[in-house]
């Protein structure tokens, strides 16, 4: 049996394992993967420490060099590792291959931003005295990521820290060790220099708790549940460091009666329910105008009908299943709850049989829902969805706002004048309009508002504010 190792300090270490599921068909083993421990761990961040001097004086064609290889590598083998994430996570094949070929893009975007480093040049306000401002690596950055993007939400991560000469200590998601462990691999074939990356698989409450506990960690990049983040952000503030958090969702999509409906329909069915509908930036509030109102719900459940949810890697699959039992269970717990606070579960929400034993789940829609009930509050992490009926934009607006995250927000309307006040006054960090709220480029800034998010921005150039530290240099002409 061949056990996918932690590597620490450029040594690829660890005897024994846990094996991961394909949720698609349980009895399927995906690999074997090691547990770190908390020495591992704290052998891992004193590595990182160690390498990060040198490495922060890299050049910066070397850094270049490097990423572009690891960008190269991932864009030729998308198919494989795009398999391998849809065998470990569930998502369809097509979105495992695509979330792949994003993460090629996001390591090739940050090589080129390796040689667009750039500081400015002032006058100071006192005579013959010059300002310079550069920007330099923060430290040992610390990485953690959860289940739901198992290559993306990595790369978007490790790829900027390394960019601007930082060292990493990256701990994976428990349920996706594969696509982190073969990013790392590469990473290290293409030439990263000992201890400069560092992998350690294993459990939150060991691996990434180490993390937060160490003082040699300055800086961590968190996204996960709403419960972990604050942990995050609490050992943080005892540390006085930086740290950037991405948690969960309850992303509005409001349809407004003048919307097309074909548009309206497509938008929220994959919101709601496409990859499982376990993105955070997934819509689980469909927030509908009365004069559309039964149309629209008609048209989804018929759209509904055509939907097949299957064996992730089988061709013709729109949904692959839900994570695990535990996500599973959760799903099933709020359907229950939903119909016990007075929703009308429209269409969906049984557990399905398929040809091998997984996790399947029919797509869920309420209807009838208000925005006070639990499951238009609480994070669900599923396909499941509620439609909520208003009478006006106005109205549709107040209950987009009315929740408590703040990451994505979207509309469809025909009405330019509705389309700009709501890109104005949506209370998010993105809006989409006649667009699904999943569905992000690679090289703008992501992130949200209030219970969503802290700290700067994650990807495109708007990424080195988390990962550099401003310096402000004065000289003496
Ligand atoms: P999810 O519900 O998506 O699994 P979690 O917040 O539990 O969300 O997990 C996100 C990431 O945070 C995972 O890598 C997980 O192992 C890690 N994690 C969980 N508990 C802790 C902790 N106490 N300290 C640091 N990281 C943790």
């Amino acid at each position: 049996m061949t056990i996918h190792q932690n590597l620490i300090a450029g040594e690829w270490v660890g005897a024994d394992g846990v094996e991961n599921i394909n949720p698609s068909n349980t009895g399927d083993v995906v690999g074997t993967y090691a547990r770190a421990s908390v020495e591992d761990t704290k052998a891992a961040i004193a590595a990182a420490k160690a390498a990060f001097p040198a490495w922060s004086r890299s050049g910066i064609l070397e850094r270049h060099a490097i990423l572009r290889k690891a960008a190269d590598e991932i864009l030729a083998r998308k198919d494989e590792l795009g398999r391998l994430l849809s065998r470990e996570e569930g998502k369809t094949l097509a979105e495992g291959i695509g979330e792949t070929v994003r993460a090629g893009q996001i390591f090739d975007f940050f090589a080129g931003e390796c040689l667009r480093l750039a500081g400015e040049v002032l006058p100071s306000v006192r005579p013959n005295i010059g300002v310079e401002i550069t920007r330099e690596p923060v430290g040992v950055v610390g990485i953690i990521t959860p289940w739901n993007f198992p290559i993306a939400i990595p790369a978007w991560k490790i790829a900027p820290a390394l960019c601007y000469g930082n060292t990493v200590v990256f701990k994976p998601a428990e349920l996706v060790p594969g696509c982190s462990w073969a990013i790392v691999d590469i990473l290290v074939r293409a030439g990263l220099p000992k201890g400069v990356l560092n992998l350690v698989m294993g459990k939150g409450s060991v691996v990434g708790q180490t993390m937060l506990d160490s003082p040699d960690v300055n800086a961590i990049t968190f996204t996960g549940s709403t419960g972990t983040g604050k942990r995050v952000a609490v050992a943080s503030v005892e540390h006085n460091r930086k740290y950037q958090l991405e948690m969960g969702g309850k992303n509005p999509f409001v349809v407004l009666d003048d919307a097309d409906l074909g548009v309206a329909v497509e938008a929220a069915v994959n919101s709601a329910f496409f990859s499982t509908g376990q993105r955070c930036t997934a819509s689980s509030r469909v927030i509908v105008t009365e004069g559309i109102h039964d149309r629209f719900v008609a048209a989804v459940g018929e759209r509904l009908k055509s939907v097949v949810v299957d064996d992730a890697l089988k061709a013709g699959t729109h949904i692959g299943p839900v994570v695990d039992e535990t996500q599973l269970k959760q799903d099933t717990d709020y359907i229950e709850i939903g119909q016990k606070e007075g929703a009308k579960l429209a269409f969906g929400g049984d557990l399905l049989k398929r040809d091998t034993p997984g996790f399947y789940l029919a797509p869920a829609l309420f209807t009838e829902a208000t925005n006070d009930m639990r499951i238009s509050r609480e994070e669900i992490f599923g396909p499941v969805a509620a439609v909520i009926r208003v009478k006006d934009y106005e109205e549709a607006l107040a209950i987009a706002n009315d929740t408590p995250f703040g990451l994505s927000s979207g509309i469809a309307t025909t009405s330019l004048k509705h389309a700009t006040h709501f890109k104005r006054n949506a209370e998010a960090g993105m809006v989409m309009v006649n667009l699904p709220t999943a569905g992000v480029d690679f090289h703008v800034p992501f992130g949200g508002r209030k219970g969503s998010s802290f700290g700067s921005r994650e990807q495109g150039k708007y990424a080195n504010e988390f990962y550099t530290t401003v310096k402000t240099a004065y000289t003496l002409a």
